[in-house]
């Protein structure tokens, strides 16, 4: 199998579209051909890596990576995707976990597989890659933690200085050698344009051999089927009955692999969308018309997306609105009704949810009683709540525990550099820091 841009023909292996992220013409990678599997190919699979092993094989024949595949999987699962089951009066609904990796949000599990593949394509003690990333908070972390102490690699993270969380600043910089923290003094859309400028900078490029692992990247969405194929097997195999998903969605990565998974044949119900006040998504999906705009802050600020960059992904695999409209729906929640959401969880379930979460719960929650009744809900949990304590904990009343992977992180010792936001200032940091 190969993959093709959703704006052309050309087909390219799987190493050369991770290797890649973004296709020549600016559209995005897609497998050129999708694979069919039943219930019953999985019926050996005990454990997720195992599903993942199936599940991946046909999109490896085309790398060079397919007999570590294994150790791939066993790299990126090494960290529990539970669900927990909600004591609901009416109907089912459960928790699927995603926040047990390393800094507990679902992105550790594409940020971790991408890192396994391309380390193994690319690292090189001699010329180390170099994965440059600009982050608003979450993705750095993910990114950073899934590189670090590589052989061959390095990371670059650049982020907006004091426009993240606490927790965050201390995720983005508590690396080992080979990971370079810029608090960037400027905004997000700053270092994202200093990352722009580097990666098209023939001299540094050359210099630094510059890569990304943005969202956008197939190696980051791929991984993200296998919770989806997962729990739904799980649930299918004890109820007999496809679990519907509700999925917290910004930029639609973490959607569009539901939406594959079910392409692929696994057991999944209905998918429905939850966003926060940013209503590109659900504006179109009522309206037709496609209107990226300006993200508007909000409490589930890794949602705060304007242009959900994976639509275009959405709209070649299914079609326009109204074709796309059979195939999921989108509510959006605003923060008021996110925070009354993450009291009325605690209220009635103990659950202590994130303002991503919520959302979910909230489009849950709205369903009339028989849609509620009509599916069994997997509710996404995307991260946990300690990450958005200052959000949460006044809500709520009380403390939110931390789990230990993010005790883990919080007791390491920061490392990071100040720079001006501006190409000159980051090519002399990282001369500063790997030049001999
Ligand atoms: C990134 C993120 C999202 C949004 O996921 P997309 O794939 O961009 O739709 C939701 N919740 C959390 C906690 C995130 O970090």
């Amino acid at each position: 199998m190969h993959f093709r841009s959703t704006r052309g023909d050309n087909t390219v292996t799987f190493d050369e579209a991770v290797i890649q992220g973004i296709a020549d013409d600016g559209g995005l990678y897609l497998p050129d051909e999708m694979p069919e599997f039943s219930v019953e190919d999985f019926s050996d699979a005990a454990s997720i890596s195992e599903v993942a092993e199936i599940l991946l094989q046909p999109f490896f024949e085309s790398s060079v990576l397919s007999s570590s595949l294994g150790e791939i999987v066993a790299e990126t699962f090494s960290f529990p995707v539970p669900v927990t089951v909600l004591p609901v009066k009416q109907g089912s609904a459960g928790l699927l976990e995603l926040f047990h990796g390393p800094t507990a949000a679902f992105k550790d599990v594409g940020a971790g597989f991408l890192a396994a593949c391309i380390s193994r394509l690319e690292g090189d003690l001699d010329h180390p890659l170099t994965i440059l990333v600009a982050t608003s908070g979450d993705t750095g972390g993910a990114v950073a933690a899934a590189f670090n102490d590589r052989p061959g690699m390095r990371v670059v993270v650049l982020y907006p200085d004091g426009r993240v969380s606490d927790r965050q600043a201390h995720q983005l910089t508590c690396w080992g050698e080979n990971v370079l923290s810029l608090a960037v003094q400027g905004s997000f859309d700053e270092c994202q344009a200093m990352a722009k400028a580097a990666l098209t900078d023939t001299a540094l490029a050359g210099k630094y051999r510059f890569s990304s692992a943005n969202s956008i990247n197939i190696g980051r969405l791929l991984p993200q089927c296998i919770y989806y194929a997962d729990a739904s097997l799980r649930h299918y195999r004890n109820s007999g009955r496809k679990p519907g998903f509700v999925v917290p969605t910004g930029n639609l990565g973490n959607a569009v692999a539901c939406c594959m998974a079910r392409m692929f044949g696994l057991p999944i119900g209905e998918i429905v969308l939850a966003t926060n006040a940013n209503r590109t998504i659900s504006d179109y999906l009522a309206d037709g018309k496609w209107l990226p705009r300006d993200s508007i802050q909000t409490h589930a600020s890794a949602m705060d997306v304007g242009n959900p960059s994976n639509m275009e992904r959405l709209r070649f695999l299914f079609g326009e609105a109204d074709e796309l409209n059979r195939v999921v729906s989108a509510v959006s929640v605003g923060d008021a009704e996110i925070e009354d959401e993450i009291r009325r969880n605690f209220a009635e379930f103990g659950l202590v949810t994130c303002p991503h979460t919520a959302t979910a719960t909230f489009a849950w929650r709205q369903m009339s009683a028989e849609q509620r009744r009509a599916s069994d809900w997997l509710l996404v949990a995307t991260a946990h709540p300690a990450k958005f304590e200052s959000t949460v904990e006044p809500i709520i009343g009380q403390a939110v525990p931390l789990p230990d992977a993010m005790q883990r992180i919080l007791s390491r010792d920061r490392r990071f550099v100040e720079i001006e936001a501006n190409l000159q200032s980051l090519a002399a940091a990282l001369d500063a820091r790997f030049s001999e």
